[in-house]
């Protein structure tokens, strides 16, 4: 970090106006592409509809640019960074924000628990948006709403449904925890430094009957089908095609010949209780 004489933590000191956040240079390594358009940070905090008390989490809040909006919010606001160089900035900028220094794909975040009806909020780092998500909706267990900006591509594939081309092994676990919705798209112009390609943004809602205690075979379940998504069930299941498979084919009025993305998250979920019963 740059050393900036005689400047405030605002970023004011006598005549000179200062912004210290831009002494930040941006780190590849930690998907460092920082919103730089006031009117879109607004449309994006607004979409998450906060009401008055209701605690708030975000994910990498970098330079500030959506926590200082989230900062005037009438309710508890924390923030999850782990560049340790904006930790400090953004506690000395933003003191009524409660910042943890960690990462997210790293995190407890069992522990949200004891903040019932949290709203979690972020531009995440693109390198590792899918994972911290796949942790996020499974594992957070009393959330009101999450509103996450990614690439578009992966938005689609975190939204998209059984049949469709963008439906994959994120998507079909994603759906058994949360529902998913495209928001809108943003373009590359409002970053610094300009990413490729387009993003956007995904709100999820708790599902009424999330896949908490199916958790673990759903994720070998998925993992293993989509794998080798262009063949056939019965090709891939081979090794571990038993008379209770076959009922649960009976049942759905599943073709062994059927291909994982025709199988919708609640069907991946019934078949893995039948593939990893003791799970
Ligand atoms: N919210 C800011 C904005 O919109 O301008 C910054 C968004 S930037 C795309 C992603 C942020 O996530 C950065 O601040 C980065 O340091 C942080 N970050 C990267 N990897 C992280 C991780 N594993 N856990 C927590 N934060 C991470």
């Amino acid at each position: 970090m740059t050393a900036v004489p005689n400047a405030g933590s605002n970023g004011s000191a006598g005549c000179l106006a200062v912004d210290r956040s831009s002494f930040f240079a941006p780190k590849r390594s930690l998907g460092q592409n920082f919103l730089s358009d006031p009117n879109i940070c607004r449309r994006i905090v607004a979409s998450l509809e906060l009401a008055p008390g209701d605690p708030v989490l975000e994910i990498g809040p970098g330079r500030g640019a959506l926590t200082r909006i989230l900062a005037g919010h009438d309710g508890p606001v924390m923030a999850l960074e782990k560049d340790s160089e904006l930790v400090s900035w953004i506690k000395s900028e933003f003191p009524s924000v409660g910042v943890v220094h960690a990462d997210g794909l790293d995190f407890c975040w069992e522990g949200t628990r004891r903040l019932p009806g949290l709203s979690l909020i972020g531009n995440l780092p693109y390198n590792v948006a899918s994972p911290m998500i796949w942790e996020m909706v499974s594992r957070c267990r009393s959330f009101r709403s999450m509103l996450f900006m990614v690439q578009k591509e992966v938005a689609l594939r975190l939204t998209a449904s059984e049949g469709s081309r963008t439906y994959g092994a994120l998507s079909a676990w994603v759906g058994n925890f949360v529902r998913g919705e495209y928001v809108f798209t943003v373009p590359p112009h409002v970053f610094r430094p300009q990413p490729k390609v387009d993003s956007a943004i995904v709100r999820f809602l708790p599902r009424p009957d999330p896949a908490w205690d199916d958790a673990a075979a759903l994720s070998w379940t998925v993992k293993i089908l989509f794998q080798q998504r262009r063949k056939q069930l019965g090709t891939i299941l081979k090794a571990h095609w038993s008379g209770a498979v076959e009922a649960w084919c009976a049942d759905l009025g599943v073709d062994r010949r059927i291909r994982p993305e025709e199988l919708s998250p609640d069907a991946l979920r019934s078949l893995a209780r039948v593939l990893v019963p003791s799970k």
